[in-house]
């Protein structure tokens, strides 16, 4: 990275607060070791993360790939979870693999996986400490928020030391806690909270109480006048129901206009710990965390939940339902 000048710093298609926080953090920071930056993702930020600093600068388009001398990946598991971009992965001249997934492939020249990390804010923080490139109120707002947002606000088993003593210099570089909290928890639109209502009233537990499963459609996001965005967290309230050990959310995201009963769904897994999510989402093509992980699959809805249903039945990792 020393030896490099211009980076494209890419993170995964949908982004959350991790993946915003880490393009953003890395980019201002190579910004002041002067070297010159293009931040890309192909989804549209979240209104919630709006508030970041350069959060304007991202862009969906890369019009030559081959032009950077370095592109860094973050918070990607593996190459395909940039999107797009993915199929110009052979004309980039160096790519750099950052993250802190369990699934990570191992992708790229250099790779720098953590998976002790709480987040890929912590790591580009620690990166940031190495080269010598002092904090600033934005760097800082950046990292507290990939901090927070993938801590779950400081609830997830993934929440460690290292995550509270960087919080402390971030707030002596600027950080305001409240203000952040309150762009990223405290500025919903009421259709997210009433399509939170009906995520709520959509959640079912099997007869041992072991699995939840909540499901959003489309006409639920279309009746709310809601994005996709607005569903990222719903899924902690199916976890957070007394004895559930996994927590499924289906998404419907496009419905087969040809094969009525095939569509294409995503989806989200929570554990307690008992079952690795991360090897269930990797059945399915995706992948993610011990205790957080999603994928994706054109699937009819019956055979999506019977198929998530078999790999915990059948996995010897899976949760004694008896
Ligand atoms: P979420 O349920 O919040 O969308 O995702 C949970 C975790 O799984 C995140 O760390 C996310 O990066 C990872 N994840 C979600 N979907 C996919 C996927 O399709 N592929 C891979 N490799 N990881 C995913
Ligand atoms: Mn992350």
């Amino acid at each position: 990275m020393r030896q490099s000048d211009h980076f494209l710093l890419v993170s995964h298609v949908n982004p959350d607060g991790d993946a915003i926080a880490s393009l953003i953090a890395m980019a201002l920071a190579l910004e002041k070791w002067g070297k010159r930056t293009t931040m890309y993702n192909e989804s549209p930020i979240p209104a919630v993360y709006r508030f970041l600093p350069a959060v304007d600068r991202i862009v969906r388009r890369i019009e030559t790939p081959s032009a950077y001398d370095a592109v860094v990946i973050l918070d990607c598991s593996n190459i395909e979870r940039i999107g797009r971009l993915s199929a110009d992965f052979g004309q980039f001249s160096l790519t750099v693999n950052i993250d802190h997934h369990l699934t990570n492939t191992g992708y790229g020249d250099f790779c720098h996986v953590d998976t002790a990390a709480c987040s890929t804010a912590e790591i580009v923080y620690r990166m940031i400490q190495m080269i010598g490139i002092a904090l600033d109120r934005e760097i800082a707002t950046a990292i507290y928020t990939g901090i927070l947002t993938d801590t779950g606000s400081f609830r997830f088993a993934n929440t460690n030391r290292t995550a509270f003593s960087i919080c402390l210099d971030l707030m002596e570089n600027g950080v305001d806690p409240y203000t952040v909290a309150q762009h990223v928890y405290g500025t919903y639109s009421i259709g997210r909270i009433k399509l939170l209502n009906l995520a709520l009233d959509s959640i079912e537990i099997t007869e041992d109480g072991k699995l939840s499963f909540m499901m959003l459609t489309r006409e639920m996001l279309e009746e709310t006048g809601t994005q996709p965005e607005d569903v990222d967290g719903m899924i902690n309230y199916a976890k957070s129901i007394k004895d559930v050990k996994v927590a499924v959310l289906i998404q419907e995201l496009f419905r087969s206009d040809t094969e009525r009963d095939k569509n294409r769904f995503y989806v989200s897994l929570r554990s307690d710990g008992s079952v690795d999510v991360a090897a269930l989402a990797s059945s399915f093509g995706g992948g993610g965390h011990h205790r957080a992980a999603g994928f994706s699959a054109e699937t009819s809805l019956a055979d999506l939940k019977g198929g998530i249903l078999a790999w915990i039945d059948n996995s010897e990792r899976g949760i004694c339902r008896n």
